[in-house]
């Protein structure tokens, strides 16, 4: 066993950051005064942290093992240390020599830091932990396309300019400011697609109603055009929007033989999404034609260019502030999109009892609140 102090508050910063293992290290943190203390465990093995007073007097006991902000009560001293080793050895000692200890860097830098802060930074950090997790050291490109999903990868990049910046005032751990540069390196060539997949490409299927739109039985959501089989994987996500969907249980997908009608599929999606499928569809067909206007910008227009849809949500804009996924509510539907409704639901008879317009009704009656016009 081997007894640690910490006291400069560089020293204090990393603590037990990029060990493998505490094993059996005790890491005693010495402060020159009494207060609260808020610990971070980022790029820490599991450890039992212990909290005490200026007398030795136990106020905080407990073994972490996820990353997390772990905020202390009112103490003197804190002591890391594997989750099983036995530290009352060290009490002792820690107690008689800690105020002979020089004290240097009486100034707590987690104290100065705003919550809000706090939260983005472990946000970020936990971004960062899951690059490092996946590549175990080097940042590969070809494994960043194919572990992560194109709207984590936005996420990851966005966090890792955080860091960055973070890095300028802030002493960051070295691993964490080297992998954020190395991600961004990784992700120069799909920083475009991959930051619009950031807000306009998050799931959204848990949160949406799922009832059939024919007969209102639990359904799923089926994506209606496809990608062509080469396509890139940073563009899928577009092909996952609800814009491309339509929730339809089997029962009613066997009815109306769906999966061999594809002109019932379109009316079914056209006539549901109205001007927003005109605009995915228009998406759709210029990539396929390779004839994407020049100057697309998809920090301003994630979803489409904004030549493809109107100027609101419900009129097909493919603005940043309309990009997050919503239900079908409020589209403006006009009477061609009323009639391709009609011919998918009603070309094939119910058995049994008619349930009308009730499971549709419901559906485009369903909200998410959403904040009118606020990007996020
Ligand atoms: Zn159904």
């Amino acid at each position: 066993m081997q007894l640690q102090f910490l006291i400069t508050s560089e020293q204090r910063a990393s603590g037990a950051m990029f060990m493998e293992s505490l094993n059996d290290t005790v890491l005693a943190f010495i402060y020159p005064t009494d207060g609260r203390r808020t610990f971070h465990t980022f790029f820490c093995p599991p450890m039992r942290i212990i909290a005490l007073g200026a007398d030795g007097q136990v106020v905080f006991d407990e073994v972490i093992t996820k990353w997390r902000w772990v905020k202390l009560p009112v103490c003197r001293y804190v002591i890391e240390t594997g989750p099983k080793v036995d530290y009352r050895p060290y009490l002792q000692t820690v107690l008689s020599v800690a105020p002979d200890l020089p004290q240097l860097g009486s100034m707590d830098p987690s104290l100065r830091m705003d919550s809000l802060l706090f939260a983005l930074l472990a946000e970020a950090v936990a971004d960062i932990r899951r690059i490092r997790d996946a590549h175990r050291g080097e940042v590969r490109p070809e494994i960043q396309r194919h572990r992560f999903e194109a709207w984590e990868r936005g996420q990851i990049v966005s966090s890792a300019g955080f860091l960055l910046d973070f890095s300028r005032a802030w002493n960051l751990p070295d691993g964490a400011v080297k992998l954020s540069y190395s991600v961004l390196k990784a992700e120069e060539p799909y920083l475009d697609e991959i930051v619009a997949a950031s807000v306009a490409g998050i799931p959204w299927r848990h949160e949406f109603p799922n009832h059939c739109m024919r007969c209102g039985k639990s359904a799923s959501w089926r994506p209606i055009l496809n990608p062509t089989p080469n396509a890139p994987v940073e563009i899928l996500w577009r092909y996952q929007r609800p814009e491309n969907a339509i929730p339809i249980c089997h029962h009613c997908t066997e009815t109306l033989n769906l999966l061999r009608d594809e002109s019932l599929q379109l009316d079914l999606v056209w006539g549901l999404w109205g001007p927003r499928f005109e605009a995915f569809w228009a998406w759709h067909r210029a990539r396929k034609n390779n004839r994407l206007p020049r100057d697309w910008d998809m920090y301003a227009h994630p979803l489409w260019p904004w030549e493809f849809g109107g100027e609101s949500w419900e009129s097909g804009s493919g603005a940043l502030r309309f990009a997050e996924p919503r239900p079908p509510h409020q589209v403006i539907r006009d009477e061609q999109h009323m009639q391709a409704l009609r011919r998918g639901l009603y070309s094939k008879k119910f058995r049994g009892r008619q349930p009308g317009e009730t499971p549709l009704q419901k559906l485009l009656d369903f909200r998410l609140d959403i904040l009118q016009g606020e990007p996020r």
